[in-house]
């Protein structure tokens, strides 16, 4: 019988249905929930040590950028802003080669799944070398990144992103941004060649245009009328005031507002951050059936600004949560602090639940589960007949989480435990995390230790 053809023994689960007590997830050959039993019978099963839960998609990641959290904290002129902060990230991956690119992707998505997400949506845009050389395999680095996913075991979406320019109408792109190059036929060579290594690997591959700066109307245009991945769409937009200004400049509208305008944006597509919204475009982006990528530690720690989640939610919008720079890496940490800045700005509590009497931990676990699972390409989320057995075994000896019932064992998690709360995280059945522990952990760590090393240099 293959390792991951198991019954699994759930003392409380939240199921796609809603929680359920004594409850054993029986698995099929390919790791996919076949059937749900509900008689209290756990014979022939593994035990699981407290509540499960549904591992999360972490819809946005720029996984070299984990090399650098915490680099850029010591203040400048006292004008530090986003732009100053690029600079230090130019600087480190003009030291990264594939096999850097490899470990610190490889150490991170072990953080993540420890953090809670069993799937990660790479948006990955370092394709060459630091002088803007490609590589003998023009997919060199997209492959390093299927890697580490593989030897973690986190779901992949792949997200090769298109970068021309360094700003709106075509403006020449700058020295740093040599290694994200690429013309539309060299970009749509690069989704070919990917494809197949996707299929053999398991992951998802979609695309990404980096942000209306990097890419001209007709290059869009182009690639989207040629690209034959049938997966997601991402795009960075409306991030930052800068480019709300720029926008405005060079075309008369807005950044989200253009992008609705002039792109066919549906269900398909993400709009990472989408911070500088007014109302219009905040109802007209929640109407477009697109999901909202929001990274609410990395905005925080960039000073973007809010994003209008509650206005974004009234008119029915989807959303879902990243890590973007990984100055966080955990599902708790991104949807707590998505709540509190809606209330810092608002000044009232529990602004993101679903309805009166509503958990806000539940509410906020339901959206990012189900737009997750939209910007990512996935078909299904949460724990239902079919769906991928990817879950989290929260920490069963933690009181807080042993008193709790129902939806406040998620209230306790996101709003009171730290990181450590995910005892155990399964993907497609297989236990990757078990006891907060990764099987390749001193390997992972060892090989991260040495790149970081040589970026220090
Ligand atoms: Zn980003």
């Amino acid at each position: 019988m293959p390792p991951h053809r198991r019954r699994l023994f759930c003392p409380v689960a939240l199921l796609a249905d809603g929680w359920a007590r004594e409850v054993v997830l029986e698995l099929d050959g390919q790791g996919r929930i076949a059937s749900i039993d509900l008689s209290g019978d756990a014979g022939g099963s593994e035990r699981l040590s407290g509540p499960v839960v549904p591992a999360l998609t972490n819809l946005h990641s720029h996984a070299f950028q984990r090399a650098m959290a915490g680099l850029a904290e010591v203040a400048g002129t006292g004008e530090d802003s986003f732009w100053t902060w690029r600079t230090e990230m130019y600087r480190i991956l003009a030291l990264m080669g594939p096999d850097d690119i490899e470990a610190i992707a490889a150490k991170l998505y072990m953080e993540l799944l420890k953090g809670g997400f069993g799937r990660v949506a790479e948006f990955h845009y370092l394709h060459h070398g630091p002088d803007g050389t490609p590589y003998a395999d023009a997919a060199e680095t997209s492959r390093r990144i299927l890697v580490a996913a593989g030897r973690t075991g986190i779901g992949l979406t792949h997200l090769p992103v298109f970068y021309a320019h360094a700003n709106f109408g075509g403006a020449a792109p700058g020295e740093g941004q040599r290694p994200f190059l690429h013309d539309v036929d060299g970009f749509l060579a690069l989704l070919d060649a990917l494809a197949p290594a996707c299929r053999e690997a398991g992951a998802t591959l979609g695309l990404a245009i980096h942000s209306l700066r990097a890419a001209t109307p007709g290059e869009m245009h182009a690639i989207l009328g040629h690209e034959r991945t049938g997966g997601p769409i991402h795009i960075h937009v409306a991030e930052q005031e800068r480019e709300l200004a720029d926008c405005l400049a060079w075309s008369g509208r807005r950044p989200v507002e253009w992008l609705l305008d002039e792109m066919p944006v549906d269900a398909r597509w993400c709009a990472i951050h989408a911070t500088q919204m007014d109302e219009a475009e905040t109802v007209r982006l929640a109407r477009s059936g697109a999901v909202a990528g929001l990274c609410p530690a990395t905005e925080a720690n960039l000073g973007d600004g809010l994003f209008p989640a509650t206005g974004f939610l009234a008119a029915g919008g989807r959303f879902g949560i990243g890590t973007d720079s990984h100055v966080a890496t955990s599902v708790a940490q991104e949807l707590r602090l998505l709540e509190y800045g809606q209330r810092l700005r608002d000044r009232r509590r529990n602004r993101l639940a679903a309805a009166p009497g509503a958990s806000v931990g539940r509410s906020l676990l339901d959206g990012a589960l189900a737009g997750g699972a939209q910007a990512a390409g996935q078909f299904t989320h949460g724990l239902g007949i079919g769906a991928p057995a990817d879950l989290l075994v929260l920490d069963g000896t933690e009181p807080f989480l042993a008193m709790a019932e129902g939806d406040a064992i998620l209230d306790r998690w996101i709003f009171a435990l730290g990181d450590g709360a995910v005892r155990d995280v399964i993907i497609g059945g297989r236990f990757v995390i078990r006891d907060h522990t990764h099987s390749a952990e001193a390997e992972i760590d060892a090989a991260f230790a040495r790149t970081l090393a040589k970026l220090r240099a």
